[in-house]
């Protein structure tokens, strides 16, 4: 049984109708906003598509279905674009691979994940074996900017967009996941669900969950900088800059009438009164560039940040 998000299941369901009744268009694109589970979207539908039976969702037990969950299946090929640019070489290579007959069952499936990274080569390759689709071939593509993809690419696909989920819909589905109850206490940070998840699965919910409290105690003069900052280095500062901005931020908003987490409003109280509004967006963006800076400079980060927030 698939644990899948409750808000995905109707896309998941829409596709699986059109493979049983063999009317499934040879390329998707999954769209939707970042964090929805675009990604987890496809990989349940390519599963789908590589299960040797006759059947809407994967049987979980056939040969296919077992080289899919051992991510061993030779006709099934991944590009990621989530870290970097995806190459024309890349994109070549794998339609080659993907040419040949299939080894094990009857549907050879290429995913393409952050499909946005594609540079203007790859895209255009991409474009060329959509055009001439390879027998019982798919192509599954997911993007948070779709239209930033070609548009010729675009009119290919059949598009499947994932709608966003509701804050009741999002807490629920975070209760059913490790850390579920502390990750509720993350909306300050984001909304978004599998933003959440992977927070969780790189075991940083506690990094983000303590960042307010360390923080309300430093602006009370009880803890100070360098309390805040115990446990900061170079692999997690990112993640620092990422809570620091994000609390700014929901301050910012704030001062121009928008809700706060309750577990902020200490914050906001003694920023605003401290800084005012004007110097608070300074700091902001002071943090941003600090974070985009933190590759390209050999300045001691945890020395950054203690300057940083000297001035709060
Ligand atoms: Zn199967």
């Amino acid at each position: 049984m698939t644990n899948i998000a409750d808000w995905l299941l109707p896309c998941l369901r829409q596709v699986q109708v059109l493979k049983q009744t063999n009317s499934l268009s040879h390329a998707l694109l999954i769209t939707g906003a970042d964090g929805v589970g675009q990604e987890e979207l496809a990989h349940e539908m390519v599963k789908d598509l590589m299960c040797e039976k006759d059947q809407a969702a994967a049987c979980g037990t056939c040969h296919s279905c077992q080289l899919m969950n051992a991510d061993t299946h030779p006709d099934y090929r991944i590009l990621d674009g989530e870290a970097s640019t995806i190459k024309v070489d890349q994109v070549r290579l794998l339609v080659r691979q993907i040419s040949q007959k299939p080894q094990v069952g009857q549907n050879k499936v290429v995913l393409i994940t952050h499909a946005q990274a594609m540079n203007v080569n790859a895209a255009n390759a991409v474009l060329k074996a959509l055009e001439e689709p390879a027998d019982r071939t798919f192509f599954v593509l997911t993007s948070s900017q779709s239209t930033s993809l070609l548009p010729t690419i675009r009119s290919r696909c059949l598009l499947v967009n994932v709608p966003t989920p509701n804050m009741v819909d999002v807490r629920a589905w975070l209760g059913r996941q490790p850390d579920g109850e502390i990750l509720s206490s993350l909306f300050w940070l984001t909304t978004q669900p599998f933003r959440l998840l992977s927070i969780q699965q790189q075991n940083k919910t506690q990094l983000y969950a303590a960042l307010p409290d360390k923080l309300t105690s430093m602006l009370r003069g009880v803890t100070p900088v360098s309390g805040v900052l115990k446990g900061v280095d170079s692999h997690n500062i990112e993640d620092y800059c990422n809570g620091l901005a994000a609390i700014l931020h929901q301050c910012i908003c704030h001062s121009t009438g928008a809700p706060i987490d309750e577990v902020l409003q200490p914050i906001y109280d003694t920023l605003i009164t401290r800084l005012g509004i004007q110097t608070l967006m300074q700091r902001y963006q002071s943090l941003q560039k600090m974070k985009s800076d933190l590759q390209k400079t050999n300045l001691n980060p945890i020395m950054q940040l203690t300057h940083e927030l000297n001035q709060w």
